[in-house]
């Protein structure tokens, strides 16, 4: 049932077992966890259902990628014996399709809320006490409250900064920009520049520091760098913007410190995420925040007030929506099915960057294992190789590989990957990371031959 306040009617109260503030990736995995508990549930959502992920995160952002790689692969096709040739791209295409995709998953998270028998409060939610919620002057009480608002991307405060967009203006592009200037290091930057790259687009990443994803391990740092450059984006090291005019042709002239950047179309603000923390009355309530406004959290989602809970990107932690998911339905487990040990464990989670090719990690890397365990417990080992897709092209990628160990048993504590395909490798490899293995049992596993993955059971 969809609750919507009309003039005509009274403002609404109502009781629920369990409040969920936010209907992206945790809220609405916890809140239908809940409920097969027979637990009564309700979501509250301000924007389209599915949050971050499905709107303007790894759904969209995963069907540009594809459109990328397909433009990367179709110069191979010759190589390949296939006579095609590539007339023209229409980036209103893949939009347009992609934007259908994207509500047909809108309306089947709605569908499976309903399914699930758990109510959708269409607002913005604003809490009037510790359990009360008000939204467009309904008030909602419930025992348990979980706060899953995730965040939204930092734009920086220099004269100008508001002509640039950010990845939630990614989507909404109608065309392919010709020149683009990507600022920022992270995941976002690194993924949506090599789109624009491999598209066509004329591009530019600047970075504050020398290399991109500066906290992976360094050989990821190092890869992704070089490959971005190689793939033809501009990378501009140790620059940042000071100012943004708008031309009177529309195009944007760019200050940075180092130089003028003219005739840009399409400036990207990629520098990081804040939590949605600030709207939300949580003064009131005396959920506490930490100094970069995450809401603050211990080990089993409990916030610093009784029986209202968060998780998510909200609470600043691993931003990668199965977290928000795990999170979700773990704490749901914890408060409505009496399984009181259920958190989820934040080591150990596997990520993909969908850099162009992918990067794949899990685990520490290789300067945090000799931090951690000293120079004399770790033992690494380490791979670059071309993947057998090159055998018969001219342009080549590179893959790398590292895995690290610790102690005389070589546990393997970290697994790092640059190259094609590697997205697709990471998961089972990380069943085993995760279950403990060492080295000697990755060696004990028959490769799967010609494959890139079998190097991981046949390093020396
Ligand atoms: P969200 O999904 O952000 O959901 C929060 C919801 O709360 C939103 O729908 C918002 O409208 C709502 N809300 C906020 N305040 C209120 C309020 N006061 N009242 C009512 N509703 C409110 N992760 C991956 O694992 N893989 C990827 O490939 C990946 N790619 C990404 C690409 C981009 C460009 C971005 C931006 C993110 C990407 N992520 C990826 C991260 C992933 O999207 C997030 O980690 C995930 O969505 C977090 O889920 P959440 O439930 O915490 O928050
Ligand atoms: P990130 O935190 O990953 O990266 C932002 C980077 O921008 C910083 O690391 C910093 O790098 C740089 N930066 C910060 N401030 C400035 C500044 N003022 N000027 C220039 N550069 C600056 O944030 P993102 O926004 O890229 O992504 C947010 C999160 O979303 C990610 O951390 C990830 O968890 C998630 N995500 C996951 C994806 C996936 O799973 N594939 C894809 C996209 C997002 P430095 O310090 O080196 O300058």
């Amino acid at each position: 049932m969809i609750r919507r306040l009309t003039s005509s009617m009274p403002p609404i109260k109502k009781h629920f077992d369990y409040l969920v503030i936010g209907g992206g990736s945790g809220g609405l995995a916890s809140a239908r966890r809940a409920a097969e508990f027979g637990v009564k549930a309700a979501v509250i959502e301000e924007g389209p259902w599915g949050g971050t992920c499905v709107n303007v995160g790894c759904v969209p952002k995963k069907v540009m990628y594809n459109t990328a790689f397909h433009a990367e692969m179709i110069h191979d096709h010759k190589e390949y014996g296939f006579n095609v040739e590539l007339k023209s791209f229409e980036w209103s295409h893949i939009k347009r399709t992609r934007d259908a995709y994207i509500s047909r998953l809108n309306q089947i998270y709605a569908n499976n809320l309903d399914k699930s028998k758990v109510d959708k409060i269409l607002g913005h939610a604003t809490f009037t006490d510790n359990r009360e919620v008000e939204v467009n002057g309904n008030k909602y009480t419930a025992d348990h409250i979980l706060i899953a608002t995730g965040g939204r991307p930092i734009i920086p405060n220099i004269p100008g900064s508001e002509h640039g967009i950010t990845s939630d203006g990614f989507f909404k592009l109608e065309d392919l920009p010709k020149k683009v200037v990507v600022v920022g290091a992270g995941y976002i930057a690194v993924e949506l520049a090599g789109i624009f790259g491999c598209l066509g687009a004329e591009t530019m990443i600047l970075i504050r520091r020398q290399q991109v994803l500066r906290n992976f391990d360094s050989m990821v740092s190092k890869a992704v760098t070089e490959n971005l450059e190689k793939g033809g984006v501009s990378v501009k090291k140790e620059t940042q913007v000071t100012n943004v005019t708008k031309e009177s042709d529309g195009s944007l002239t760019l200050e940075t410190t180092h130089g003028t950047i003219p005739g840009v179309s399409c400036l990207l603000w990629a520098i990081g995420r804040v939590s949605n923390t600030d709207q939300l009355n949580l003064d009131k309530v005396g959920v506490r925040l930490d100094n970069q406004h995450n809401i603050e959290v211990d080990e089993y989602q409990n916030t610093s007030a009784k029986n209202i809970y968060a998780l998510g990107d909200v609470c600043g932690k691993a931003l990668l929506t199965p977290v928000a998911i795990a999170a979700g339905r773990k704490l749901a487990h914890r408060v409505f099915n009496n399984e009181k040990n259920q958190k989820l464990d934040y080591t150990c989670i596997p990520t993909v960057v969908f850099s162009h090719p992918p990067t794949a990690t899990v685990g520490i890397t290789e300067e945090e294992a000799l931090v951690k365990y000293g120079k004399e417990n770790v033992k690494v080992y380490k791979t670059t190789f071309t993947p057998m897709y090159y055998a018969v092209t001219t342009a080549k990628q590179l893959c790398f590989m590292k895995l690290i160990t610790f102690g005389p048993t070589e546990k393997v504590v970290g697994l790092h990957m640059v190259g094609h395909g590697v997205d697709e490798m990471l998961q089972g490899f990380s069943v085993a990371i995760k279950m403990g293995a060492t080295k000697a049992q990755f060696d004990d596993t028959v490769a799967i031959h010609p494959t890139s993955s079998e190097e991981l059971v046949t390093l020396r």
